[in-house]
Parts: C-alpha cells; structure tokens; sequence
C-alpha cells in the first residue's frame, strides 16, 4: 500500500534526448493506474525512473510522503520496496519455478520454512500452486509471466510496476491474466502503475489513466472522463479513435477544411438538427479561429444514400463512400471516404460493403481550439 507524488519529474537522456518531462501525478494509495500512449512516448522512462533505474534530471519523487529522489535525495531501487514485471519476463532459466518466486526472500535472508511457506502462498494465488518444480522452459509464456508476477509480489511490495506486462500473451489468456491481476491487486490493495500501448486494456483495467505523448502527461482521468472530455485533439484520437478534422470556429459554428464538410452547432435534444459541438472555446466570443474537431466513431450515424434529410441537416454534407468495413465485437469498424477525408464510424445494426454510398450524420464532435500544425493523424 503506497501513495506515489511525482512533481515536476523530469528526464533527459544523455544524448540531450527529452525522456520525460514536468511529470505532475499523485497515485492513490491502492490505485489501479495505467500509463497509456503511443510507442515512444516515455512510459518505460516513467516506469524506470520511479523504480529507481534511471534518474530524473529534474523534480522529485515521493512514495508515502518520502522522497526518494530528487532534493538532493536518491534511494535505490532495491530499497523503494517495489515490485516490477516487465513484458519479457525476466525469469532465471536455471532455477526452478519456486526458486524464482522465492529468490527476492532468498536475497532478503528470509528463513528456509518462512520461505518456502510464502512462496506456496504467492504460487497459490496466482494459480500456479502445482507448477513449483517445474523448470521455465517447461511452462507457457502466461505461465512464466505468472511466475514474475508471482515474484514481484512475494515481497509485499507497497506497489507493483507493469512495463506492457501481459502485450506478448496472445489473447484470449491475456484476457483472463488482466482478469486476475485486476483481482489480485485488488484482493492485496496494491497501488499498482500498469504501462501499456493497448487502450482497450488500459479503460477497462484502471481506475485512472494517465495518457502520455512526447514524455508530457496530456491528462489523467477516469476511463469515462477521458472518453467524454478529452482535454486535446491527441488524447481523442489516441483514446477514442477519433477522426479528426482541421477548421476554422466562426460564431459557434465549425467550418471544416475539407471541401463541403460543415458541422452546425444544434441543441443537442433535436438529434437530426445538427451536430452538437462540445468543448470551451465555444464559449469565448465570435472570434473567427483555427481549431480542430474530434469525431468520435460513435457518434456517427449512417443513413442510406437515398433516404431524405431534413433541410436544417446541415451536418449531412456530401455523401461518403465505404472504404473498408472490419467486423469487431461492438460492431464493424468501418472507414468512408467523406469529400476526401477519412472518416471512422462504428457501425452496428446492419453489414456495410465496401463501396456502399452511406450519408455521415456526426451527432456530436468535440472542438478543441489548437493550430492546424499541432493536429496529428492517429497515432499509432
Ligand atoms: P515508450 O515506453 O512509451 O515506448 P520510452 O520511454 O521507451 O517510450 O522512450 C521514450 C523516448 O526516449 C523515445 O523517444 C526513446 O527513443 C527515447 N529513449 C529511450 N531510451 C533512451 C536512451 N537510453 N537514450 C536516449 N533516448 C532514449
Ligand atoms: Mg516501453
């Protein structure tokens, strides 16, 4: 049990690469919180540096209210009294699967029956209670990843790290080990900092998420919030898959660059009246600006090509075309080239084809008063 405070966290590496920086997050003692952004974006950098493998350059670093790095203080990792899996499981080959669970105790001097009596316990709890003689290279990577987990625990760690712990399971065992290390963190009230490239992971599993781009924090919230109030064009493209569409904010209105795509502010009570605009700078004033507007997949309808709309159904625009259609749980994620932009919508109900004429309805979009230079496509 453990609160982590990161103020003002900082890392540069030395070849005056930007690892991390101005880090402000403060972790709950017993939450689940999960470091989500695209490859490269500094979550192994923020994993090691509150493990204690790197240094930050700059800010501090607190666990229970004790800095542990920073202010001219630096504790080793191996006193900060953590817990780490990483994605390769880093298990010794040569000892068995008892061996690695209980070697942290081992290194520690912990007494032989004190030992062994813990390492069957943590063995249990991670449903490997019949595996403890056998070797590593007799077991399956979600058995080996069950054995680090194992040995990450078996210390009573005041929190538990995961680097991409369970990205190398194939589905759908890394379904059912996101399942149980959701239960055991729970069950031990372990705070727990879950790193992963994986968004579906990450809303399902944390009770906050922390989306990181370009080593800043874009924002921390819970998986509703950052679904429904993303803070920038970034995290709802990268949360929500949204597409997203450069244009200019005139009196409240959204005007797309793209030629023929207008999305009207509508009340949003009279659903086929427009698209409702969501976001600040529709408050501040009638001054023309650049902005962008995310375009979450599901807050697109389709319409046949040939059905009538109403004449206020600005929104509908030109017709669009079926590009691609992917059958997924929730629906087909399928793509459409609107007026030459690429739209995402999350179709259920009916099978689009590619090549099908469909008219975009966008019920609702979220305006974000950013420079045209700072929209990036999806990020991958
Ligand atoms: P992520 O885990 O999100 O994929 P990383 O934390 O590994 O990202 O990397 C963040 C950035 O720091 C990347 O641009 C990466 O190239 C850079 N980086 C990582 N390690 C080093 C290093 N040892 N020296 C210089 N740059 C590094
Ligand atoms: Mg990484």
């Amino acid at each position: 049990m453990a609160t982590l405070e990161l103020n003002g966290l900082g890392h540069v590496y030395e070849n005056g690469h930007v690892g991390l920086s101005g880090i402000e997050l403060n972790i709950r003692d017993g939450e689940f919180l999960a470091l989500l952004g695209p490859s490269g974006s500094g979550k192994t950098t923020l994993l090691r540096t509150i493990a204690g493998f790197l240094r930050p350059t700059s800010g501090s670093l607190a666990i229970d209210g004790k800095t542990m790095a920073g202010e001219g203080t630096w504790v080793p990792p191996e006193k900060r009294g953590l817990g780490m899996v990483f994605q390769d499981h880093a298990i010794w080959p040569h000892l068995n699967v008892a061996g690695n669970v209980g070697y942290p105790l081992k290194l520690a001097g912990v007494p032989k029956t004190q030992l062994n009596g813990r390492v069957a316990e943590v063995l249990e709890q991670v449903g490997l209670a019949e595996y403890a003689r056998r070797k590593p290279s007799a077991l399956s990577g979600g058995q080996r990843q069950r054995v680090a987990l194992a040995r990450a625990i078996i210390a009573s760690p005041k929190a538990l790290l995961l680097d991409e712990a369970l990205s190398a399971l194939d589905e759908p065992l890394r379904a059912r080990l996101r399942l149980e290390l959701r239960a055991l963190t729970r069950e031990e009230g372990l705070t727990a900092v879950h790193v992963t490239h994986d968004r579906a992971e990450a809303l399902g599993l944390a009770d906050r998420v922390a989306v990181l781009r370009d080593g800043m924090i874009q924002q921390v919230g819970t998986p509703a919030e950052l679904l429904e109030t993303p803070v920038n064009s970034f995290v709802a493209s990268f949360v929500s898959d949204a597409t997203l569409f450069p244009g200019t904010l005139v009196d409240g209105n959204f005007h797309a660059d793209h030629p023929g795509l207008r999305l009207p502010m509508g009340s949003g009570s009279q659903r086929n009246h427009g698209t409702r605009l969501i976001g600040q700078p529709l408050a501040s004033g009638s001054r023309s600006r650049r902005a962008v507007a995310a375009v979450a997949p599901t807050s697109v309808r389709l319409k046949p090509a040939g059905s009538p709309i109403h004449v206020d159904n600005l929104a509908g625009g030109p017709l669009a075309r079926v590009t691609s259609a992917l059958y997924g749980r929730h629906g087909y994620e399928t793509s459409l080239d609107w007026a030459g932009a690429t739209l995402r919508v999350l179709v259920t109900g009916w099978t689009p084809k590619e090549g099908d004429m469909v008219r975009p309805l966008v019920d609702q979009a979220h305006v974000f008063c950013e420079e045209a230079g700072a929209v990036q496509g999806r990020a991958a």
